[in-house]
């Protein structure tokens, strides 16, 4: 890819990473010394700029604090062993960003933008983006819209940005998580494909009521029967039965993760027998039952793989296999931590050099 977006620089003069605990990061607390903004107006993108992180100033007519017109991208940087900046599969998440866009029916970000933001600003804040195991530079770019206007309309102006923080593990246990019967996060129709805003302000009472009942995390059903399993709170979901992976097929409602397809791709590729197609309730918890249920696991960015050690279902704790005996989601795991290390060979082309 070629750098071809001009970006012009102001350096912080306080920068904030010897004061920093790089080595325990808390996760979404402590952001790096620099920000990326980048202004569409009068139709075309222009003005890409990094500064120091630090607030912005809007409207507060602005349109989206009000009707909720934003989107957002999640994804991570890492230090290899050979000492490199890498990013997983970011050209992917550009893309997202776009089909996102369109259903809030705002401008896409050029994908040479997002790159040369992403890449300038890596470049700059390298010291931020250190080896320590487990820990990575979380990158989350985000657009707004800017118009001074309450009316619904689509907006005219647009701001895109991407801030950057360091992370470590994003759950440190196995999850707990519940059978969502009553509530919905996304409709056929609506917006469950795309990273906005609204669908996860939606998402907040169900999963705070969850918490209050003991459980880590939400599994989504579908909106209209809540018979059949769609996704993990934030992440994709995926079992393994039969020593064949199994996961709920992309459409409207279900966020096409990067980390479902990576590990959809590498299982394919080691041969072994995948399955995108709709998963039930019902078979879920009858497989359990029957002792069939290898392993449970949610695939997002922020946590890589999580493992499911309990499933709650209409008031019953499902116990699932010890986690530790789970070699296939920790298989996949240790394969995607030996590609972003550079340790084994990116063979899918995944893997995009920053510095
Ligand atoms: C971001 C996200 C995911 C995971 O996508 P990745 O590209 O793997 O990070 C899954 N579900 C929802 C609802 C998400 O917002």
């Amino acid at each position: 890819m070629s750098i071809d977006q001009k970006v012009s620089i102001t350096q912080t003069t306080r920068s904030k990473l010897a004061t920093t605990d790089l080595i325990n990061p808390v996760f979404g607390k402590v952001y790096a010394d620099h920000m990326l903004c980048c202004d569409f107006k009068k139709g075309t993108w222009q003005d890409m700029k990094i500064i120091p992180y630090g607030n912005i100033s809007i409207s507060p007519a602005n349109t989206t604090l009000h009707y909720a017109s934003t989107i957002f991208e999640g994804l991570k940087a890492y230090r290899n062993i050979h000492k490199e900046i890498v990013v997983f599969r970011p050209q992917d998440n550009a893309k997202r960003m776009v089909l996102s866009a369109d259903r809030m029916c705002m401008p896409g970000i050029p994908e040479s933008i997002f790159m040369t933001g992403i890449t300038e600003l890596l470049r700059l804040d390298e010291g931020w983006v250190t080896n320590h195991p487990g820990t990575s530079l979380y990158i989350r770019p985000f657009q707004i819209a800017m118009d001074p206007y309450v009316g619904i309309r689509p907006s005219d102006d647009y701001t895109f940005m991407i801030i950057t923080g360091p992370v470590g593990a994003y759950y440190s246990q196995p999850l707990k998580v519940k059978i969502e019967t009553k509530y919905t996060r996304a409709v056929l129709g609506g917006t469950g494909f795309a990273k906005t805003g609204g669908n996860y302000a939606a998402a907040l009472k169900p999963a705070k009521k969850a918490q209050k009942e003991g459980y880590d995390q939400l599994i989504w059903t579908d909106g209209e029967s809540h018979q059949y399993i769609e996704e993990s709170g934030t992440m994709n979901i995926m079992f393994i039965i039969n020593d064949t992976l199994i996961t709920a097929p992309i459409g409207d409602t279900i966020l096409n993760g990067i980390t479902r397809d990576s590990i959809l791709t590498i299982a394919k590729d080691q041969g072994m027998k995948v399955e995108e197609r709709p998963v039930t309730v019902a078979e879920i918890i009858q497989s359990i039952e029957q002792g069939r249920l290898q392993e449970a696991f949610g695939v997002g960015t922020a946590a890589t793989v999580a493992p499911i050690k309990t499933i709650g279902y209409n008031g019953i704790d499902y116990e699932l296999t010890d986690v530790k005996s789970r070699k296939y989601s920790l298989g996949f795991l240790d394969t995607l931590d030996k590609m972003k290390s550079g340790v084994i060979e990116d063979k899918f082309g995944w893997i995009y050099k920053a510095k």
